[in-house]
């Protein structure tokens, strides 16, 4: 049976027998036969992922840095599985962007986005580590009593007009940046299409995670579906560490060095450059410094963090 999906509109073949279907496009689960949405929209992905800390200590080890006896020394503490209620949203967006620019003078152009987004319904500490997260789209399943028990589970304190007044200003961001690549000047935007559809409300799993090394408690973060770690601190080798300290050292004397050269070769004039090369050394040993002396270091298998 062919229909189409009530979301992004995508032509879809059906099994007869389906009474609901999920978009392998968009993630919506709709009803065949009505061809809508269907009214129950409180979804849960589950916590798919059993062995949390294994996944965890992979992901820590290949890390740079990192104790060579950690798996050995490093003891479970704890776990905690948080079920954080997530919005899920479709964006669509289409604009006719006129633009001027240096090389070609006045042009028009069109763009298009299509992104699915999901927006934390509550604000704690675990909710936080979610914004802007890469959520996966398919395998969510309606909410029943086994998701509510299965780990903390949250109530939404956001509301969904909230939740989507934060989806519009992304399509909104995304179109306007997707734009202002293209040329130096921006005459106008007109959108064609704009449309943020609420796919749901989505329980996600998340694994909190409590280790301890040498007397040290360290916490860590992982997708409770992907087993993705979102977030984790870990320590670092007395070795590394004192590694990373000899380099800032030597950036710090790199960058002495050079301010000294160049004033005595140019004497005053050579102040303002030697004043630069003093900065740049300090520049590039401060990350590596404030890394030394840390015992605890983050990272992330998702985004850059800063030191
Ligand atoms: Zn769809």
């Amino acid at each position: 049976m062919k229909t189409r999906c009530p979301v992004c509109g995508a032509e879809l073949e059906v099994p007869e027998t389906a009474q609901v279907f999920e978009c392998p496009y968009c993630g919506t689960i709709f009803d065949t036969l009505k061809g809508s949405k269907v009214d129950q929209q409180h979804f849960y992905f589950s916590p798919t992922v059993e062995n949390p800390y294994d996944y965890l200590m992979r992901f820590i080890e290949r890390q740079y840095g990192v104790p060579s006896d950690l798996r050995e020394n490093a003891s479970y503490r704890k776990r905690v599985l948080h079920m954080i209620p997530v919005y899920f949203f479709h964006l669509r967006g289409a604009a006719d962007v006129k633009a001027l620019s240096r090389k070609y003078g006045y042009f028009t152009a069109s763009i298009e986005e299509v992104d699915d987004i999901g927006i934390p319904a509550v604000d704690n500490p675990v909710a936080q580590l979610l914004e802007d997260y890469p959520f996966p789209l398919r395998g969510k399943r309606f909410l029943d009593e086994k998701a509510v028990k299965s780990g903390v589970f949250y109530k939404p304190t956001l509301s969904p007009s909230y939740a989507e007044t934060i989806a519009r200003r992304r399509l909104e961001n995304a179109l306007i940046s997707e734009a202002s690549s293209m040329a130096e000047q921006i005459v106008s935007v007109n959108y064609r299409v704009f449309k943020v559809d609420l796919k749901g409300l989505v329980h996600y799993p998340v694994w909190e995670i409590e280790y301890g090394y040498r007397g040290n408690i360290f916490k860590g973060y992982v997708d409770g579906v992907t087993g993705t770690v979102i977030w984790t601190e870990h320590p670092l080798a007395a070795k590394s560490r004192a590694l990373q300290l000899a380099l800032g050292g030597f950036f710090i004397a790199l960058g002495s060095l050079t301010a000294i050269t160049v004033v005595a070769s140019l004497g005053k004039e050579g102040g303002l450059a030697a004043i630069f090369s003093l900065i740049a050394g300090l520049a590039g040993a401060f990350p590596l410094l404030t890394r030394s002396i840390q015992v605890k270091v983050k990272a992330s298998e998702i985004r850059e963090l800063k030191a």
